[in-house]
């Protein structure tokens, strides 16, 4: 598919998103006024006024401007008093945008809108709908009481706080995202967390209105190895090969699990230096040990990895056990 086309198909779900959002809205306000048409007088009345009031001033008429814009002033304190006895707010009759930035329009002073960008992620490399789980796995129901707060290992932590330190790294990597040039880099056995923290840190950055890139090693080596080789049969090559180094935030969870080759090594080389040179943070999980990170990759990518990277520990038992079969203890 053309880049056109694909572009098409983003304004098309944009344009049903704003319907939908102002249909809803027009249908709340339906039902305020019939269930209350005084309301519905009042801004009937309210709109007419300040129609009139409008016409006025055109005209050069002051004195009957200035008494019109006063009796609408009257009738705008009366809807506010009305909805407020109703118990709504102001803002209830607003269409309830997905973008309040470019209310579901996709571009901004003629530039696509982050909006726009995240729904292009979305649709190149979203194989599962990060939406449903980072819903279920963010900062909110992370746990640490899954964490066994005993034995101490030889670095004098134990495993909860272990990942006490390692929560405050990413709440600082995510707090700070726009002053703090950071990358973290996950690293220990399964079942301990790394993914989990990965959607933490990718709901916040979506939440805060960055473009948030979430790929798995496999999938991100697949894709650039079809952008390169076969992009006669992708949508918008170019667009999605631009992604990988321009999204705000690039999380690749489960590095080692792909297959690897000497090209995979070289475009995993590519991908962390050039967001490196472009300053743009970088979260990568894996569940290969540091000695292991060293005998799969060549020593320029791990070099690049130790001088620009925290390098966060995970160890312990596997927690998805524990919460398969237990409730967490009681603090
Ligand atoms: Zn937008």
């Amino acid at each position: 598919m053309e880049r056109g086309a694909v572009y098409n198909a983003i304004r098309r779900e944009l344009a049903q998103d704003r319907m939908n959002a102002e249909r809803a809205a027009r249908e709340r306000r339906e039902k305020a006024y019939a269930d209350n048409p005084r309301l519905s007088e009042v801004a009937s009345d309210l709109a007419k006024a300040c129609l009139s009031a409008a016409k006025l001033v055109a005209s050069g008429n002051e004195k009957d401007a200035k008494k019109t814009m006063r009796l609408a002033d009257d009738l705008r304190t009366e809807r506010d008093a009305l909805l407020k006895a109703a118990g709504l707010n102001g803002d209830y009759f607003e269409a309830a945008y997905k973008c309040g930035v470019c209310k579901d329009v996709g571009y901004v002073d003629g530039r696509k809108c982050r909006c726009f960008v995240q729904r292009l992620v979305r649709r190149f490399y979203s194989a599962a709908n990060i939406g449903d789980i980072i819903e279920a796995e963010n900062f909110s129901t992370f746990d640490l009481r899954y964490y066994d707060d005993a034995p101490v290992y030889e670095n004098g932590k134990t495993p909860q706080s272990a990942i006490q330190d390692i929560l405050g790294r990413c709440l600082d990597f995510t707090d700070n995202f726009d002053v703090k040039f950071q990358n973290l880099l996950f690293y220990g056995d399964t079942g301990l967390g790394k993914t989990f923290l990965c959607n933490c840190i990718a709901k916040r950055m979506i939440d805060a209105g960055k473009t948030v890139l979430y790929v798995t090693a496999p999938r991100i080596f697949k894709k650039i190895e079809e952008l390169r080789f076969n992009r006669d049969n992708m949508e918008a090559p170019d667009d999605q090969l631009d992604m990988i180094y321009s999204a705000d935030l690039l999380i690749i969870d489960d590095l080692g699990s792909e297959f690897s080759t000497i090209l995979t090594s070289a475009e995993l080389f590519n991908v962390i230096n050039g967001r490196l040179l472009e300053k743009k943070p970088s979260v990568i999980s894996t569940n290969l040990s540091l000695n292991d990170l060293q005998s799969v990759y060549s020593d320029r990518i791990v070099s690049r990895l130790f001088g620009a990277y925290s390098m966060l520990r995970f160890f312990g038992d596997d927690i998805r056990l524990k919460k398969k079969y237990a409730a967490p203890k009681a603090r």
